[in-house]
């Protein structure tokens, strides 16, 4: 299993603009530096395989550390996609299961990394697009290709079908159970082939749409929840009647905000949410943690603790054994947001 870390700070956003917050994010190469505005001595150093800056121009200063020019355009997305979708395609290609997640708190940038906005195009459509450019381009006459898609969504630990109207859902969610053989799957999840970019992005359309309504209908907000696009991938080939397949599940994780909600007041069913999140993504960490340190010969025989979270569970088969694992970790780039980026900056170096 590898594991690959990229960092990505948006821009300001209007409110910190208007509190004239200031910067607290640098980046050299694939270094993040967190900025501590008073002791620059206390300014702390994260390396990572990428460091994202989300402006086309930058200035350095005497350090060599890029810090936006004010006004300066975003970073497109196609460079994000570039490094790191490429990246899941390529693994895709060669028969790996891949995982990308987007971690971060609410409003730094996860969903605008994996899904875009408008007009600019995040990592999941941009990557479905290509799948469909590639299996077009392919010369080879032996080879024919199966695509699938589901879409699936953790509230409160609970496993639902984003694909599936919310009226027609079981109240207890669907059940993850482990086959001998095919490993651990979610029982009940609807899969459609797709066979066009378009296709894939009807059905992720109408899974957003069915996301937004069930938040409402809980007096939730959709950041509360993990969402999970899973494309199933398939390359058969066939020469003269003898038939071989290739498998890879591409999962493209929306993780939910990890900022510490309820610290004060929480009560009842806020506070078990936040529980749960905080459950699972602590979780996630842990896993990936004893996965990489395994990888590199340590630590053999130690657990991983796939089973503490339905976030895990689900993931199991895409996370370990030769898989890759890609992680986004959006960060502020505002001093307002100092701590919730110095928890995720941290989460993302226990993950390498
Ligand atoms: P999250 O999914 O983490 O809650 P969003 O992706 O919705 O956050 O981002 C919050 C806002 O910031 C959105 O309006 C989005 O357009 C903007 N934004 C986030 N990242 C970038 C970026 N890299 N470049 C430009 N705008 C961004």
């Amino acid at each position: 299993m590898s594991v690959k870390v990229a960092v990505r700070v948006r821009p300001y956003n209007s409110r910190e603009l208007e509190l004239n917050c200031s910067l607290c994010v640098a980046m050299n190469g694939p270094t993040t530096i967190l900025l501590d505005l008073e002791d620059s001595k206390k300014n702390r150093d994260f390396a990572f395989d990428y460091s994202f800056w989300s402006h086309d121009s930058f200035e350095n200063d005497e350090n060599g550390y890029s810090r936006p020019i004010p006004g300066s355009k975003y970073a497109d997305q196609q460079m994000v996609f570039d490094t790191v979708g490429t990246e899941i395609l390529n693994n895709a290609w060669q028969g790996y299961h891949c995982c990308l997640f987007a971690y971060g708190q609410t409003g730094a940038g996860k969903s605008y990394s994996m899904v875009g906005y408008g007009a600019n195009k995040g990592i999941v459509p941009i990557s479905c697009e290509e799948i469909f450019k590639r299996i077009k381009k392919n010369p080879d006459s032996h080879l024919t290709y199966e695509v699938q898609v589901s879409m699936l969504e953790i509230y409160n630990e609970k496993v639902q079908d984003l694909l599936v109207p919310v009226v027609k859902r079981p109240t207890g969610g669907l059940k993850v159970r482990e086959h001998k053989v095919y490993g651990v799957y979610v029982e009940g999840l609807t899969k459609y082939p797709v066979d066009s970019y378009e296709a894939i992005e009807a059905k992720m359309d109408e899974g957003s749409k069915h996301r937004t309504v069930a938040a409402t209908q809980m007096n939730a907000s959709s950041s509360r929840a993990h969402t999970i696009i899973q494309i199933e991938f398939k390359e058969i080939k066939n020469v003269d009647g003898r038939k071989s397949e290739k498998l890879s599940v591409i999962n493209l994780v929306d993780l939910a905000g990890s900022e510490k909600v309820g610290k004060t007041g929480a009560q009842g069913d806020r506070l078990k949410e936040a529980g749960n999140i905080n459950k699972s993504l602590s979780v996630l960490g842990q896993v990936i943690a004893a996965l990489a340190d395994k990888a590199m010969g340590k630590g053999k025989n130690a657990v991983v603790p796939y089973r503490d979270s339905q976030l895990t569970r689900i993931l199991q088969n895409a996370l370990g054994g030769n898989s890759k694992t890609l992680m986004i970790c959006a960060v502020s780039p505002a001093t307002d947001n100092y701590e919730e980026t110095l928890s995720t900056l941290r989460y993302a170096d226990q993950a390498k």
